[in-house]
């Protein structure tokens, strides 16, 4: 929605754009209770809060009922005493409103702040359990604007409308009674004239917020007409075309839209201002006219502080008058606010523990895909079909055309999502079943994308483990074989690794997550190695540091080189997402199947160190043997 340039000063804040409308939501009772249990934690500042707003706003209309007192006792009697006597309380009460008013505006900050608190911690709480489905579809940017902006629309919502609605409230409230007590005709004639005077500023500043909006989608349009016709390429083409004419035309016709737009608003501006002052005017003009009859025709008992304090009150009933007779718009607002953060709330957790989730004592490693089928959509099945078995301290190498679902098949096993049919089971316990700690502890993941922290070797290493010592680490990063490396920084483990460790090479960063993997020492191991090239000397420097771990660890390898898929026990060839192939390197190519293809394609020819490829066929054969 955009306010626009001139509208604020007349209220954005009091009209609901067509936007607004067209989405209003719905207010339920559910809705309401649901809001009410933020502030139940706070009842007890609430009440506080209450009284400080009805103490600040009685104490503020008070200078204007002792004026009254001043006026008679004071001025009209020649009462020096009473005079300063009344003086000196107006000016004791000012003084204390002004006191409350401190006191009020902290209990509303805090009330505010700690709403929101908890409403952050909440959100921030549940957006973590979220699933990885959840991340991927939805904007980045979205997730952090309901994180900050909706949040902090609450913040705002609590702190200045709440206050204002009830502080607006009690004004009225003790005008009228204040208006009452003097004399009830002109009371009663105040509560007639305030909405008639604060309906048609309501009117005006509709009509000038409307112009306003209209004005500024106009200079909107000439705005992109100025981009389109006079950038490089736009005014190429007016020119080829010889477009200049219709292009001025239309430029000119929008500018004089503009033009007169501009002065219906400027105008609008100023009957706003004539209709206002008339208005307020109209109301104390009645108010000395009717308590003149009153004085003069039905000698009433009405004295000239009587009627200054009435005329008073009544110019102090305008503001909030004007205000409340705005309020839906501000309930509508927050409303909405709410509706919207609710929605993120109401996201259901896809993955969760189940209620009798199992933590086995111990943990081998088994794990067995059993049929299994899963699809991020429906009816868009990635993997059908899948059914094979990781024995503890075996690896499997899995091979096959990008996009045929391999990292989707390894996610299936830390539970990053659920399977749509058949199952996938650790140590023979369905992982849907397993305390997602303790399966999630148990699987180690190196992923194509590396993710570091900004922040120094030590601190990334430690995220895996906090408790690993130094030696742990050390022994992690030489497996890795990254030790090296970081001998050489001067800062040694407390070398910082920059910004999603953009200050490491693609080889480094590889082995820096391997070794966090290492140091977390999980029951089974997935390298989802990196098809981005690296050069052949990191490649072997990676390969170096995960042979040890596929030939003593239970393994996973999403392969594309061939060194990694011959160091693996079995190999399964995917291909759109189902096991085309299964078994060693030397009984996949003489099947002539798939994996020969592959193999023929991209392992024996680009995916080799330098020198290897073209004696890859006979050398691997004897490796595999
Ligand atoms: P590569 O070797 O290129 O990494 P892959 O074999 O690992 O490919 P996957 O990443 O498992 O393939 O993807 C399998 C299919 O699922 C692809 O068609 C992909 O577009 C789709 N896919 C992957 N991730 C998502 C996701 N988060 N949401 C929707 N579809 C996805």
């Amino acid at each position: 929605m955009t306010h626009g340039r001139g509208p604020g000063g007349y209220g954005s804040r009091f009209y609901l754009s067509e936007e607004e409308k067209a989405n209003k939501p719905r207010v339920t009772p559910e809705l309401l209770r649901r809001i009410f249990s933020y502030f139940k934690p706070y009842s007890v500042r609430l009440a506080l809060l209450l009284l400080t707003i009805g103490a600040t706003s009685f104490l503020t209309l008070f200078p204007s009922i002792l004026t009254g007192k001043i006026i008679d006792e004071g001025l009209m009697e020649h009462n020096l005493q009473a005079l300063i006597k009344y003086i000196l309380l107006s000016l004791g009460v000012m003084l204390a409103s002004n006191l409350t008013g401190v006191a009020q505006s902290y209990i509303n900050t805090w009330i505010a702040q700690h709403i929101t608190y908890d409403m952050r911690n909440q959100m921030y709480a549940h957006l973590q359990k979220m699933s990885q489905r959840f991340f991927t579809s939805n904007h980045q940017g979205d997730i952090i604007t309901r994180m900050t902006s909706d949040i902090d629309g609450v913040r705002q919502m609590v702190s200045t409308n709440l206050t204002s609605i009830l502080s607006d409230l009690v004004t009225v409230i003790i005008s009228l009674i204040a208006m009452f007590q003097k004399n009830w005709i002109l009371a009663l004639i105040g509560i007639v004239i305030v909405p008639l005077f604060t309906i048609p500023t309501r009117r005006a500043g509709q009509t000038r917020w409307k112009y306003a909006h209209e004005s500024q989608a106009c200079n909107d349009e000439i705005n992109s007409i100025l981009n389109e016709t006079l950038s490089v390429s736009g005014q190429l083409l007016s020119k080829l075309f010889c477009r200049e004419k219709y292009e001025y035309e239309r430029y000119k016709e929008t500018n004089s839209r503009m033009i007169r737009l501009n002065i219906r608003e400027g105008m609008a501006g100023r009957w706003f201002r004539v209709v206002l002052s008339t208005f307020t005017s109209i109301g104390p003009m009645l108010i000395y006219l009717v308590s003149g009859m009153l004085m003069i025709v039905y000698k009433a008992e009405l004295t000239i502080g009587d009627v200054t304090v009435l005329v008073a009150l009544l110019g102090r009933m305008y503001a909030p008058v004007n205000s409340l007779l705005n309020t839906h718009v501000d309930w509508m607002r927050s409303m909405a606010l709410f509706t919207r953060i609710f929605e993120y709330f109401d996201i259901p957790v896809e993955i969760e523990n189940a209620p009798d989730a199992l933590t086995p004592a111990r943990a081998e490693g088994n794990v067995v895909f059993q049929h299994v089928g899963f699809g991020y959509e429906k009816d868009r099945p990635v993997l059908k079909d899948v059914s094979f078995e990781l024995k503890a301290g075996h690896s499997i190498a899995i091979v096959g055309p990008s996009g045929s679902g391999k990292s989707t098949l390894v996610n299936l096993i830390p539970r990053l999502y659920d399977v749509n049919e058949g199952s996938v089971t650790f140590d023979g316990i369905d992982v849907r079943r397993l305390d997602l700690s303790f399966l999630r502890g148990q699987v180690g993941v190196v992923s194509q994308e590396t993710y570091l922290f900004n922040g120094t070797i030590r601190q990334n290493l430690l995220y895996a483990r906090p408790d690993a010592t130094e030696e742990q680490m050390i022994t992690a990063l030489k497996k890795a074989n990254i030790w090296d490396y970081v001998c050489k920084q001067p800062e040694g483990l407390d070398a910082v690794v920059g910004n999603r460790g953009l200050k490491l090479s693609g080889g480094e960063k590889q082995r820096l997550s391997i070794a966090r993997v290492l140091l977390k020492d999980p029951t089974i191991f997935i390298f989802d190695e990196a098809t981005s090239a690296l050069d052949s000397i990191s490649e072997q420097k990676i390969q170096e540091a995960i042979d040890p771990i596929i030939q003593s660890r239970t393994s996973i390898l999403i392969a594309h080189r061939l060194s990694t898929i011959l160091a693996a026990d079995e190999i399964l060839v995917l291909q759109d997402g189902r096991i085309a192939e299964r078994g060693s390197h030397r009984e996949l190519i003489a099947r002539g199947g798939v994996y020969r293809e592959l193999y023929d394609t991209q392992f024996s020819r680009a995916l080799l160190p330098e020198g290897e490829a073209d004696s890859a066929p006979a050398g691997s054969q004897a490796a595999a043997d």
